[in-house]
């Protein structure tokens, strides 16, 4: 395969990628800006597609890198406290995102924002409330920048007061 196959290859997938993308959008126009990216993705599918995935591939490298090191919390759970006081803070509701904003079931489960076995404190500026079905999914994986500020922002609206909104603080020896 010469190079110029390949690119070929990678066109026509990012040609595919693109119309899917563009079905997806045009098929949800009560989704701020979906019109506006659809008619983005008609006048440069391949550009757009090349920027999401270095964005993704991007985001992906961020969260390696960052959950890489390893020192651990000898404290594994949250104290009860810890968990009474997030509970009332986010108004017993799950801090995670679905699809239309923030998740409405109820928040279960303290969970660390960095995860425990990725250095993550268990104290209360580490400390999410999640749903079951989001505390599952989010297991041990690094959130990206972008969910932490995304809770960040959410907790300005339901929780003005609160000491840390931005979540993500790592166990130090020191
Ligand atoms: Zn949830």
């Amino acid at each position: 395969m010469t190079t110029d196959d390949a690119f070929d290859v990678l066109g026509s997938l990012a040609d595919t990628v693109a119309d899917l993308l563009r079905d997806v959008a045009l098929d949800h126009p009560r989704i701020p800006g979906s019109a506006w990216f659809a008619g983005l993705l008609d006048s440069h599918p391949r550009l757009l597609v090349a920027a999401i995935v270095t964005f993704l591939v991007l985001s992906r490298l961020d969260r390696t890198i960052r959950g890489r090191r390893t020192t651990k919390d000898p404290i594994r759970l949250f104290p009860p406290e810890l968990k009474d006081a997030a509970r009332v803070q986010a108004g017993g509701r799950c801090e995670m995102t679905g699809p239309f904003g923030r998740c409405r079931r109820p928040g279960e489960h303290a969970d660390h924002w960095i995860p425990w076995s990725r250095g993550g404190a268990s104290n209360a500026a580490n400390l999410v409330l999640a749903c079951a079905p989001h505390n599952l999914r989010k297991s041990a994986r690094m959130p990206s920048r972008m969910a932490t500020r995304g809770i960040a922002r959410r907790r300005r609206r339901y929780a003005p007061a609160a000491a840390c909104r931005r979540p993500g603080c790592r166990w130090s020896p020191v």
